[in-house]
């Protein structure tokens, strides 16, 4: 039976194949007279190409990189200022959408990148559109009120409404060039949203429902789309899987493995989804319970040990980092400490607690 629940999903959401060639369609239609992308190297050809024929596209940053910087949302926004811009697209995977989200809530303020990282000033009320394109499939940030800045090292995520993208054009092709590894990173980082938002103490039964097809999809179609990035049957349904596993953490939010992200990005270097999967499957044992033994009969598994050990041979077969000796010199006390203080380890339904994290690391030796 549904407890109760407040639902809500702002973003008018296009998807399907060929579906970013109708961008200057949504831009008639949100109003959008002149706007700046943000992207990373691999997509900033082609978005200065799509500049030189629209004149709507003032200007292009393309050259966001991965756990974006404070810096190239300053100068986002400084390029949406100076060019009268009323919105900014995010063309890329979650580092460039995440920076056109900040550009956009900024752009219009009259305070430095810095005053509202840091909470000095609140953000305007008066901000750019944001029209968010995925091109990996993963984060699901086209669908959340979420942004992460790096400052330096210093990894924050913030998260506010002021974020929240008007569209999201989710075409699978954009995702058909992206590198195997980054492939998996990725969609185990769709998983972990699935899997997070579903057992994150503030479920809801509309998340769960996409969840649990999140996960069932990434199962049947993560492993084809890394050994066959050419598949785009396993390509467009891993940018459905994401899609629906942003939906399903964008209000639950996410919990231990993301809160355990953090450190082991700052301190690691470990992209995001890397880490991410690092401690997902320990944390699908740790919470183990009713409620999960019924999503992974749903998904057509066994049990929750069954879908921990396909999340390990996922991480096998990709290469990725599994286990401690995997991550160098390791400050195992300061680790466990940073994963317990940070706030999303609150959502996790079983507390987790320095020493109790202390050992699920020790478990990974
Ligand atoms: P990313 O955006 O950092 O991209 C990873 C790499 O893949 C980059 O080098 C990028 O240039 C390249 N790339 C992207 N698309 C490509 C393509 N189609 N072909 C070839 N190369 C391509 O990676 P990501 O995993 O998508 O995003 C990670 C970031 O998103 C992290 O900072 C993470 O914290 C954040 N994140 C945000 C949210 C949110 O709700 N805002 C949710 C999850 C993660």
């Amino acid at each position: 039976m549904a407890h109760e629940f407040v639902y809500s999903q702002p973003v008018k959401i296009f998807f399907g194949a060929g579906k970013f060639a109708k961008l200057g369609e949504v831009l008639e239609e949100l109003g959008v007279q002149r706007c700046v992308i943000a992207c990373g190297k691999h997509f900033a050809p082609t978005a200065r190409e799509m500049q030189e024929k629209d004149p709507r596209i003032t200007a292009v940053f393309g050259a966001v990189e991965q756990n974006p910087q404070l810096s190239g949302v300053a100068e986002t926004a400084r390029l949406a200022r100076e060019t009268g811009a009323d919105a900014v697209i995010g063309v890329g995977g979650g580092s460039s959408i995440d920076t056109a989200k900040f550009a956009a809530a900024i752009a219009r303020g009259d305070g430095s990148a810095e005053d509202y990282y840091y909470g000095r000033k609140p953000f305007p009320a008066d901000r750019l559109t944001i029209v968010a394109v995925p091109t990996t499939a993963g984060t699901g940030s086209e669908v959340t009120q979420v942004s992460v800045v790096s400052n330096g090292t210093e990894k924050k995520t913030i998260n506010n409404p002021v974020f929240m993208p008007r569209a999201a054009i989710v075409d699978p092709v954009l995702s058909s060039t992206v590198p195997p590894r980054t492939t998996m990173n990725t969609g185990l980082d769709a998983m972990a949203h699935a899997l997070e938002g579903y057992w994150s103490k503030n479920h809801q039964p509309i998340s769960d429902l996409m969840a649990i097809e999140a996960v069932r999809m990434i199962l049947e179609n993560l492993e084809t789309a890394y050994k066959d990035g050419s598949n785009m049957e396993a390509r467009a349904n891993m940018a459905y899987a994401s899609l629906l596993g942003g939906l399903s953490f964008a209000l639950p939010k996410t919990a231990g493995s993301h809160a355990c992200s953090y450190p082991l990005s700052e301190d690691y270097h470990l992209p995001h989804g890397e880490a991410c999967a690092f401690t997902l499957d320990s944390f699908v044992r740790i919470n183990a319970d009713e409620r999960l033994e019924l999503l992974c009969r749903r998904v057509g598994l066994s049990g929750t040990e069954e879908l921990a050990q396909r999340i390990a041979a996922l991480k096998e077969l990709a290469g990725l980092r599994r286990r401690l000796s995997d991550l160098g010199e390791v400050d195992l006390d300061k680790l466990a400490h940073d994963c317990a203080v940070h706030g999303l380890m609150q959502n996790n339904p079983v507390p987790m607690d320095e020493a109790k994290l202390k050992a699920m690391f020790e478990n990974l030796k």
